[in-house]
This record gives structure tokens, C-alpha cells and sequence, in this order.
């Protein structure tokens, strides 16, 4: 199966129109593997995309949970790709430089007190962030 289709099928799932923009941009997403925001898409799709579009399209892949905003202290929103069902884990971001990084998933525990608490309340964003200054800056 080639990349594209991959891409199409993900947007097909969800009943996303697939233009040629919007597979540019979630190639861009899933393979970058790692914390993104609006202006870092805009970069590395060295400017072909508008930021308009760009938003747009953020805006729409969060409210299918296809990507999950990172608490951060940027102005600018973080995101990260969150398919499949990414396990829930907290980050940790740097003040200095403002890079962000994954931390381990959640202890089965606590995985299970969220399960159990979903099914009476609606959760609809988990975020947990720590910050100060990574091992490069501190
Ligand atoms: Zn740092
Ligand atoms: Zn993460």
C-alpha cells in the first residue's frame, strides 16, 4: 500500500475530505513523530501551505482525535499525532530552548482510575505537563 493511500484511508475513516494540501500536512504530521504546532508545519512544508489552511486543518484532526494538543508554554498550541490510540503519557518541557519531550506512559493503575472514571464522566483532553530546564540547558 503506498503512503498516499495510507493517508487517504486515515482521512476516509474519519469522513475527512482528502486534498492534496491536507495529505501533504499529515505525511508531514505522522512522520515527523514528535511535538508540533502550526509554525513548525508551516516550516517544513517550507511555506507551500498557508497558516490558515494549516489551522483549519489542526483544528479538524483534534476534534477527531486524530491529534491531541501538548500543555505547553508556547504561545503557539503543541500538538502531537495521536493514532492508533496512543498510550497517555506526560512531557516535560524545557524553559530555556521550549522543546518538549515524551515521557513513559502512565503505570497501569492509573491508566485503569481514568477507564473507570470515563465511564461515568466525559473526558475530553488529558494533558500533564512538567517543565524546567532539560539536561542540554540546565
Ligand atoms: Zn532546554
Ligand atoms: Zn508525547
Amino acid at each position: 500500500m503506498s503512503d498516499k493511500k495510507k493517508l487517504r484511508d486515515i482521512l476516509q475513516l474519519y469522513s475527512l475530505k482528502a486534498s492534496e494540501q491536507r495529505l501533504i500536512l499529515l505525511q508531514e504530521i505522522i512522520s515527523a513523530k514528535a511535538v508540533f504546532s502550526a509554525d513548525s508545519l508551516y516550516n517544513s512544508t517550507q511555506g507551500k501551505i498557508d497558516l490558515a489552511t494549516i489551522y483549519r486543518f489542526l483544528k479538524v484532526l483534534q476534534n477527531n482525535n486524530i491529534i491531541c494538543q501538548v500543555q505547553s508554554i508556547d504561545e503557539n498550541k503543541s500538538y502531537e499525532y495521536c493514532l492508533p490510540q496512543k498510550y497517555i503519557h506526560p512531557h516535560f518541557q524545557c524553559t530555556k530552548c521550549h522543546k518538549i519531550f515524551c515521557l513513559e506512559k502512565l503505570a497501569p493503575q492509573h491508566e485503569a482510575m481514568l477507564r473507570e472514571y470515563s465511564q461515568q464522566n466525559e473526558i475530553k483532553q488529558i494533558s500533564l505537563t512538567f517543565t524546567g530546564l532539560c539536561a542540554k540547558c540546565k
